[in-house]
């Protein structure tokens, strides 16, 4: 059996957020890959502010081709029409040669807009999540204190969660299990290395040197 992580997002461009947090994904699951795939049409983004998907795409190949578990995918690229995950995990689920078991993994500010998704109910049933979490989040073992995935999962998705300690994960009877993991976020996101760039500043440092000079190259987010 091979483990793999499916990794989406609209990677505009990708960073070292995305980069570290897929890492320690990668390694605490034992994941024989991560696959990147960035949207063509993000469903939840205003068109205009989005670079092109191949240049997207490109930049993702460049961030991650000296880390072999890693990979990108052109898949939500070779589809027309907006990008829905629940179309691609049933892609990536089709027709494999050997045994593999996906993983979704989705950021926490992702996953708690999961509701606008496309049959976002339907992909509980057919994926296991891994969530990354931030430090401090009130989560399981918080005492008295909400437990937001807790609330959210029971309201939006289907009555019946519960949270098991043994394995930092929520269960469901007939739901796939959402596992929750903290990963050492890093205050770094698109929008930022966007920003910096239309002011004419370095992103250094926030994104790997290959899609800084890619960035520049192409003159992308003047
Ligand atoms: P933008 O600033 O344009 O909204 P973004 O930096 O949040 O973009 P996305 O491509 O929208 O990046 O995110 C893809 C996935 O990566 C989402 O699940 C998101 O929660 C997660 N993510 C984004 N930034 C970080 C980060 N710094 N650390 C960990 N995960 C992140």
């Amino acid at each position: 059996m091979k483990y793999r992580g499916l990794f989406g997002g609209t990677f505009n461009p990708v960073h070292f957020g995305h980069l570290r947090s897929a890492y320690e994904v990668q390694t605490k699951f034992s994941l024989d890959s991560v696959c990147f795939i960035p949207a063509a049409i993000p469903p939840h983004k205003q068109p205009s502010s989005v670079a092109d998907a191949k240049d997207r795409f490109e930049m993702i190949r460049m961030a991650v081709s000296d880390y072999p578990k890693f990979c990108v995918s052109d898949v939500e690229l070779r589809r027309s029409g907006p990008s829905y995950t629940i179309d691609t995990v049933k892609h990536f689920k089709a027709n494999r040669a050997e045994p593999v078991l996906f993983y979704l993994i989705v950021g926490l500010d992702a996953f708690l807009e999961i509701n606008t998704w496309k049959s976002f109910k339907e992909l509980f049933s057919l994926v296991p999540f891994i969530v990354m979490t931030r430090p401090g989040l009130n989560c399981q073992d918080s005492g008295d204190k909400p437990d937001v995935l807790y609330d959210f999962l029971n309201s939006e998705i289907s009555v019946g969660y519960s949270f098991s300690s043994q394995d930092s994960c929520y269960i469901h009877d007939t739901n796939q299990p959402v596992y929750v993991f903290e990963v050492s976020r890093m205050d770094i996101s698109s929008t930022k290395i966007r920003e910096l760039t239309g002011k004419g500043e370095s992103v250094c440092f926030l994104t790997p040197a290959k899609v800084e000079l890619f960035i520049k190259n192409r003159g992308l987010y003047r």
